[in-house]
């Protein structure tokens, strides 16, 4: 950071969107009380707190919401006893929510499942005693190597019921990924499929799940359970390995829950590696259910008729708190879709939103970006009335991708709701409500209970407008409660800038207290002083029609010490040529004004991604810089 510790805040987007005003009048939080809940949770935040934790069922309530006497290591509800998928699901089975559908699943080829609360309760008691039968008890970790599928959703929640902790691993991660996830979670078992359809093939699973146990610590995976999804034949090793449907067939519908102390973890997730070797983020079960059940059910405004899709992997904290836990705690109806989202063409998300009224729909800037490259003649093709509010998360939505969703998909009428948060915070932290005054490419303000702020490198507030380092300076229910045997890289977060948890990126504040997110802090480039964040610079290229993705470095220059380098991946229908990169050039420049020197662009056919989609800005500056690349084990490779 230089001096002032600021970062040059260049784009000037001044747009405002209203919400309807049925909206705000059928709204589960009306403007009076939204403004009441910030009142009372600046007063009295544990107050505030707690009276989000009454909305939840608990074997024993807590001595005290908030110990704070060993932190950063904050205890939320120390005393208590609960278990979140009593939450989830249990209690449920005594209320009207019992017969209502918890789960809507589409498999790539068409095929559907349905669950109301009771099947998925059942189904999940099953695949607890089973779990039970095969030694898995409480504090085992158990890795969950699956695509979405209903039995990954069960996995999770029969694991969570007998106080297991889980650790969900993308499907599409590597052997070599997977065995350092067990490895380092050191799991008792491991649950797989066959295999599952994506693009219209099989990707065969159970082969790279054995591949990745040859060579595994000696003391991990004694048992594998395989779940038959394509029916293709497997080699299963005897002693070692069960299939699902032959475990689960004997088992009885009744599970007793496991009590939990309020700090028990509950999953494991490492984190996508954008930008180095994954880390296990720790959550338990008091804190996080509070925190993901208060955030999830004001900010998507959920209602008893409500049809939730998050597109994210369960493979990801999104695919966690907004895919599985946030909905069933909510009692709504998710939607899960196993496959790719152009298959067979690029209308199957809209297909699916139309099939099953979907109500709120939750993605990610990355296949917005992907969805408006093939346009606006496919959600063309499907009636999406049903839908109500928009949702995004990952990385910073571009102002152009916000509006092109917030017309197309949302009718001129949807909120595009974007959320920031991360792994480690385990809910939505920052973000509006859908009552909210909406800035398109602004994250909005803190949510109640939240305390953000835009500091220079010694803490001290940056003015608005002026960026600087994101951080929250008040602990929140759901934040991590550790790094998997790592406490030193847990405490870093919250030594850096002492005493307040540094999120790693950087962002600004303007006049009205809306906060943008400008990247990542490794990301910022310096230009002759000036610290400009990607995701400013990255917009602003997204403004021209020719441009579909970017991804903006900073790389050596003799004369400014760092210039900004573009990569480009190109609409179809366009060229890469000299007068295009004139043109671009010219765009950047009235969008941001003469700071914003690009020295190079590069056209690309696609850019570095992790597997949760997000660009890998570190990869390209490796290349272009000839550094070592470092960990890659969350590169996406197809
Ligand atoms: P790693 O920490 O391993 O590098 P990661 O940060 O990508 O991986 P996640 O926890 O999945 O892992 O992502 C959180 C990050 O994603 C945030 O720190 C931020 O950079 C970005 N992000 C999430 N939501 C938003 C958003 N709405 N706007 C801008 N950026 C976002
Ligand atoms: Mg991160």
């Amino acid at each position: 950071m230089d001096q002032k510790g600021t970062v040059d805040n260049l784009l000037q987007e001044e747009r405002v969107f209203r919400p309807l005003p049925q909206l705000v009048i059928e709204a589960n939080v009306n403007p009076q009380e939204l403004e009441g809940a910030h009142k009372f949770a600046r007063m009295d935040p544990t107050g505030y707190w707690e009276e989000a934790a009454d909305e939840l069922d608990w074997f024993k309530k807590w001595d005290q919401v908030l110990d704070d006497r060993d932190a950063p290591f904050y205890r939320w509800f120390p005393g208590s006893r609960c278990n979140i998928v009593y939450n989830a699901l249990d209690r449920h089975i005594e209320t009207a929510n019992k017969n209502k559908l918890a789960l809507i699943w589409e498999g790539e080829p068409g095929d559907q499942r349905k669950y109301t609360y009771f099947e998925l309760y059942r189904e999940v008691n099953r695949f607890a005693n089973a779990l039970r039968s095969l030694g898995i008890k409480k504090g085992d970790r158990v890795v969950i190597y699956m695509p979405p599928l209903p039995e990954t959703v069960i996995s999770m929640l029969a694991t969570a019921k007998i106080g297991a902790i889980h650790s969900v691993v993308f499907a599409g991660f590597s052997a070599k990924a997977l065995r350092q996830r067990i490895n380092d979670a050191q799991a008792k078992l491991l649950i797989t499929a066959d295999g599952f359809y994506r693009n219209g093939q099989i990707i065969k699973l159970k082969e790279t799940a054995d591949e990745a146990l040859v060579g595994a610590c000696a003391d991990c995976v004694d048992s594998m359970v395989v779940v038959r999804r394509c029916n293709i034949g497997v080699d299963m090793v005897d002693g070692r390995d069960f299939q699902y449907e032959d475990l689960v067939r004997q088992e009885r519908n009744e599970a007793p829950t496991e009590v939990m102390d309020a700090d028990d973890p509950l999953f494991l997730m490492y984190t996508s590696g954008t930008t180095g070797k994954p880390k296990g983020v720790v959550h338990s079960h008091a804190g996080y259910m509070v925190g993901v059940h208060r955030t999830l059910t004001t900010v998507f405004d959920i209602k008893p008729t409500d049809i939730f899709w998050c597109t994210a992997d369960p493979g990801w904290v999104t695919g966690h708190s907004a895919g599985v836990y946030g909905p069933l705690m909510a009692g709504t109806t998710s939607v899960m879709y196993e496959g790719h989202p152009n298959y067979p063409q690029a209308d199957r998300l809209w297909s699916i939103v139309a099939k099953y009224g979907v109500t709120i729909f939750y993605t990610a800037p990355t296949m917005i970006r992907m969805l408006m490259r093939f346009g606006a003649q496919y959600p063309k093709q499907h009636d999406l009335s049903s839908l109500r509010l928009l949702g995004s998360v990952g990385e910073s939505i571009s102002p152009e991708a916000w509006t092109w969703l917030y017309k197309n998909i949302g009718r001129s009428e949807c909120p595009v709701i974007d959320t920031w948060w991360q792994t480690e915070t385990g809910m939505f932290m920052i973000a509006p409500m859908p009552i909210s005054l909406l800035k398109p490419g602004s994250v909005t303000k803190p949510l109640p209970g939240i305390e953000a702020d835009v500091v220079d490198r010694d803490g001290n507030p940056v003015p608005p407008g002026k960026g600087g380092l994101l951080v929250i300076t008040k602990p929140w229910p759901s934040m991590m409660t550790g790094m998997w045997n790592d406490d030193e890289t847990y405490k870093e977060y919250w030594e850096r800038i002492p005493g307040v948890y540094l999120a790693g990126d950087v962002a600004r504040k303007d006049e009205d207290g809306y906060i943008w997110i400008q990247g990542r802090a490794d990301d910022v480039i310096n230009i002759a002083g000036h610290r400009i964040g990607s995701a400013e610079l990255e917009a602003a290229f997204g403004m021209h029609p020719a441009v579909s993705e970017c991804a903006v470095i900073g790389v050596p220059d003799k004369i400014k010490g760092e210039a900004a380098k573009a990569f480009v991946q190109l609409n179809i229908d366009f060229e890469p040529d000299d007068d295009l990169i004139k043109d671009l050039k010219r765009t950047i420049r009235n969008e941001l004004g003469p700071v914003a020197v690009i020295k190079s662009i590069e056209f690309r056919e696609s850019l570095p991604k992790t597997r949760s989609g997000k660009i890998m800005r570190r990869v390209l500056k490796a290349e272009d810089c000839g550094y070592e690349i470092g960990d890659l084990t969350g590169l996406e490779e197809d």
